[in-house]
């Protein structure tokens, strides 16, 4: 039995995940549940699988939760200190890392200070710390395998042997497809003027808001690409960015002999919870077998940079590194939220992105708390910024 806490249960990655697990019951036990204020969804998933531990957001949060399991032996409790518990207790053995954001970074952490099997697709604390988290990942014997369609996609790509010796595999590039999100193709002109609901319909995955914003401007490949480098020790040079508008290739490796290896599927994020679950074995996950005959063609293309300029910026905060990846992180996570409450338009998050970054010198990663003053810092340039724009 693989005890499992979810992090971030009621979002689209832990819905999928516990859809997975529902298949496998002598295989998987659920430990604990984590929801920020989704409170009703939280307790009947938690009347469905059992958890030992609830945790929400906040006390008015944890006051309804436990009035509407009473009489489930569900331990109900809340905030950040809560989150690291379930996520480094003896009692779990598998945590998967759901939340979305730099709220996610914790837990995350503390997963890995204790040595767990950690599935993570919450990208944001890798991007806000990513040589700190996998220092720990290292020292604590953790182990670490990615949830991201992509991510999931190279290291399947990548020979087992890549971590003990990745100058032996002879890598030549890391090739990180992307779809290109709901704006592939619209006149660039016309970008000012995206709503919310345009930003967040993608044309092939179902994902929560932030992240389908992100995939509109095309934010979500930029942190993807410091992602890449952080897990798969690549620098900036070895990761080329491919738009494959049919997501049906999740990303490829190339080799220096010649060859290119692909992880193909149908796009549902079950699969690479499944494998990520279950490895190195392989369980069912409910996703449909890609057929081949009824797919139609497949394209390539490079990315344009002036109508994604977001991709670029990412690129910047990679090569600038240090605490400029928390800035671009922290500054873009303000500008969506502000974008998805209508207070800006959907190209000011790039803007304020970019003045962020200019605008703030970014400093040396020594510890999670340089970290978190950089984070801290940014989301009060970009708060200022956004003020600006809503008024004018
Ligand atoms: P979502 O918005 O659907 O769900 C987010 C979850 O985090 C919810 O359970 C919510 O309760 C919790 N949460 C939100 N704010 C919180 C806070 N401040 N404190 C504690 N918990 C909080 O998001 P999602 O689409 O499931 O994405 C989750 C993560 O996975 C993101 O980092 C995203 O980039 C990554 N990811 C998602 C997909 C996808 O297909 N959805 C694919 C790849 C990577
Ligand atoms: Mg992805």
């Amino acid at each position: 039995m693989q005890r499992i806490t979810i992090l971030g249960a009621t979002g689209s990655i832990g819905v999928s995940t516990l859809d997975v697990l529902a298949r496998h019951p002598e295989q998987y036990e659920v430990y604990a549940l984590s929801a920020h204020s989704r409170v009703d969804e939280l307790a009947s998933q938690c009347r469905k699988y059992r958890p030992r531990r609830a945790v929400v957001g906040n006390a008015e949060a944890a006051a309804e939760l436990s009035r509407l399991l009473a009489g489930l032996p569900v331990d109900v409790s809340y905030g950040e200190a809560a989150l690291c518990e379930i996520a480094s207790s003896p009692d779990t053995d598998t945590v998967m890392a759901a939340i979305v954001g730099a709220a996610g970074l914790p837990p995350a952490l503390a997963a890995a200070r204790a040595g767990k099997k950690i599935l993570l697709a919450n990208k944001e604390a890798l991007v806000m710390s990513g040589q700190l988290f996998m220092d720990a990942v290292l020292e604590h014997k953790a182990t670490l395998l990615p949830i991201d369609s992509e991510h999931n996609a190279i290291f399947q790509s990548l020979p087992g042997s890549y971590a003990r010796d990745p100058a032996a595999a002879g890598v030549a590039k890391i090739l990180l497809t992307a779809s290109g999100g709901p704006f592939l193709t619209r006149a660039v002109e016309t970008l000012e003027d995206v709503t919310p609901e345009e930003a967040c319909k993608h044309p092939n995955w179902s994902m929560g808001r932030k992240i389908s914003v992100d995939s509109a401007t095309m934010m979500n490949k930029g942190l993807e690409v410091i992602e890449a480098h952080w897990l798969f020790g690549a620098p900036a040079e070895l990761i080329e960015v491919v738009i494959h508008p049919q997501s049906v290739i999740h990303s490829m490796v190339s080799y220096t002999d010649g060859s290119v290896l692909a992880q193909l599927g149908n796009p549902d994020m079950r699969t690479p919870i499944a494998h990520a679950l279950a490895f190195p074995e392989r369980i069912a996950s409910g996703v449909a077998q890609l057929d081949l005959t009824t797919m139609g063609a497949l394209q390539f293309h490079k990315p344009d940079y002036a109508r994604f300029p977001c991709l670029a910026l990412a690129f910047d905060a990679l090569r600038a590194g240090g605490t400029a990846p928390a800035l671009l992180n922290a500054a873009n996570e303000i500008a969506v939220e502000a974008f998805l409450e209508r207070r800006i338009g959907f190209r000011d998050i790039d803007r304020v992105v970019r003045r962020v970054m200019d605008e703030n010198p970014h400093g040396a990663a020594i510890d999670v708390a340089a970290v978190m003053v950089q984070d801290a810092q940014a989301r009060r340039a970009a708060r200022q910024l956004v003020a600006g724009i809503a008024r004018s």
